[in-house]
């Protein structure tokens, strides 16, 4: 993956930090640049035939200008599982047809890394230690993929030990790669859990390019198993075209066969949603796309899903295969209703805090 970054530009100022040094070391054939002037770099940007595509080719490093640390904004009138997200880098070099970071970086889509990785541990620490009785889920997959550049930036080296001495914090990798070798001989105390979004092999060739096979994710997340890691699984987003049950019954066979139930966290389940804009964004960039030409219905909280008809059974469905091969498992659904939840599980958590006490 780092092959296809075919420039690096540093801000003003950051040179000199040690994650700056260390992502420009291993990519020391690419050519450097200081950032100039940024409104010319993306005004080049936009004379690409795909300023999104063109934007994963340039990494730029970079200060982080505001709060690295939120609370994943949820979506309005949905249950939320009460995760808090680390920004600490933005962009994906991967190029899922669905992925909503073609909306939200659209009018700015390089890869960026933020480079004062110092700043970004004591904003951590201060947060924790406003808390200390609480329980942080902190993840830093929302605005990019959290293994995609770690050969480069190698900063799971540096999150994974910060957080194996941390009390009341457990942080989530949360990928689409096989990329976890800077994981295997760290210190983790059980305090990361490295989580995979999966999907039939099928969805995976037709609609995440650049991500790695079903197969290949499996051996990595045995290999985390292998040594102590806790291990996620999301079903997110699920893609329910016809004869989704096959090949979703034959995935979550394989996900318990790579991990015993006891050595898995927990599993989500999300169906496709998106913003209405973002299908324009996908008929342009990827027309084949079946996403494409999909039924989608508008929801309360603006986005396009499946009908709920057809959420509510595809969830049950998968929560009794799921059970029927690790009973304890914890399972959540990812952004749906109160009635979806009340109709899958026939319950729902009573608040956000016992929605967190699942994890
Ligand atoms: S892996 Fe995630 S962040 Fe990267 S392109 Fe796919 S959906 Fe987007």
């Amino acid at each position: 993956m780092e092959n296809l970054i075919d420039r690096i530009i540093i801000e003003a100022g950051a040179e000199e930090l040690s994650l700056t040094k260390r992502i420009v070391g291993r990519l020391a054939d690419l050519p450097v640049e200081i950032l100039k002037d940024p409104e010319s770099l993306l005004r080049e940007l936009r004379r690409e035939e795909d300023p999104l595509g063109a934007g994963k080719k340039i990494l730029l490093l970079s200060f982080f200008p505001g709060e690295f640390v939120k609370k994943c904004p949820g979506t309005q009138g949905f249950i939320c599982c009460n995760y808090t997200v680390l920004n600490a880098a933005t962009g994906c070099p991967l190029d899922c047809t669905y992925c909503i970071l073609q909306l939200y970086l659209q009018n700015n889509p390089i890869l960026r890394v933020f480079v004062n990785t110092g700043e970004i541990f004591a904003r951590l620490e201060s947060l924790f230690a406003v808390h200390p009785g609480g329980t942080f889920r902190i993840g830093t997959g929302e605005l990019t993929d959290s293994l995609a550049l770690d050969p480069v930036t190698r900063f799971s080296r540096d999150l994974v030990p910060f957080f194996a001495k941390q009390k009341n914090a457990l942080l989530e990798l949360k990928t689409k790669t096989d990329r976890v070798e800077n994981l295997l001989d760290l210190p983790h105390q059980g305090r990361t859990v490295v989580g995979w979004s999966v999907n039939p092999e099928r969805v995976i060739a037709a609609e995440e390019r650049g991500a790695a096979s079903l197969a290949d994710r499996l051996r990595a997340a045995k290999r985390c198993r292998g040594v102590g890691y806790k291990i996620a699984f999301h079903f997110d987003p699920m893609i329910l075209g016809e004869g989704w049950e096959g090949e979703y019954a034959g995935v979550v066979e394989a996900i318990f066969e790579a991990v015993p139930p006891e050595g898995i966290a927990w599993i989500s389940l999300g169906g496709l949603r998106f913003p209405p804009a973002l299908k324009e964004i996908m008929r342009e960039r990827f027309p084949a796309s079946s996403i494409v030409a999909g039924e989608f219905v508008p929801c309360p909280d603006g986005k396009m899903r499946y009908l709920r008809s057809i959420r509510v059974p595809a969830y049950r469905k998968m929560v009794e295969w799921i059970r029927s091969f690790g009973p304890e498992v914890p399972v959540y659904l990812c952004m749906e209703s109160r009635e979806v939840w009340e109709r899958v599980f026939r319950k729902v958590p009573s608040g956000i805090e016992n929605l967190a006490g699942i994890f």
